[in-house]
C-alpha cells in the first residue's frame, strides 16, 4: 500500500471514528472544546456518561472537577445532554500537535464568543497557552475575562 492508497483509506473512514480536536455544543449554544486520541464516539460517549453521573446528586452537590464540564454545565443547567452535537474540527493523532491544535481551538473560540451570547465551557486557567499562539491569534486575557 503507497501513501496515496493511505490517504484514500483515511478519507472513508468514518468522521467519529477518528481522533483529533473537537467541539460538543450545547442547545444553548455553550460549547466546549476537547482533544481525544481515541475515537470521537467514544469520548463523546464519555462525556455521555459524565453526564448521567452527575444526575445522581443534586446540583448543590455535585462532585469535584473530575467530570467534563460540558456534562457539568448541562447537568446544573438542566439541558438535556442528548441535545448535545459534537463536531470533530481538525484531525490529529494524540502528541504534541494535537496540543497545540487543541490550544489554537480554544483560543480561537474564546476570542469568537467574546462579543456573543454563548460561553466557551473550558477553565481558561487550565489551558496552557503557547505564547506564539497567542501572538498569532492576537489573543488578550483580559478582554476576555
Ligand atoms: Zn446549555
Amino acid at each position: 500500500m503507497n501513501l496515496k492508497n493511505l490517504a484514500r483509506v483515511k478519507d472513508v473512514l468514518p468522521k467519529m471514528q477518528r481522533s483529533g480536536i473537537y467541539e460538543v455544543r450545547c442547545q444553548c449554544g455553550d460549547r466546549y472544546i476537547g482533544q481525544s486520541g481515541r475515537t470521537f464516539q467514544e469520548r463523546y460517549a464519555e462525556h455521555r456518561r459524565d453526564y448521567l453521573k452527575l444526575q445522581k446528586f443534586p446540583t448543590s452537590g455535585l462532585p469535584g472537577d473530575a467530570t467534563s464540564s460540558i456534562a457539568r454545565h448541562c447537568r446544573i443547567e438542566g439541558h438535556s445532554f442528548d441535545s448535545t452535537k459534537i463536531f470533530p474540527l481538525h484531525y490529529c493523532v494524540k502528541g504534541r500537535q494535537m496540543d497545540r491544535l487543541e490550544e489554537y481551538y480554544t483560543i480561537k473560540n474564546f476570542i469568537d464568543c467574546n462579543h456573543s451570547s454563548y460561553k466557551v465551557l473550558n477553565n481558561i486557567d487550565a489551558v496552557f497557552f503557547n505564547n506564539f499562539l497567542r501572538f498569532v491569534l492576537e489573543f488578550d486575557e483580559q478582554a476576555i475575562s
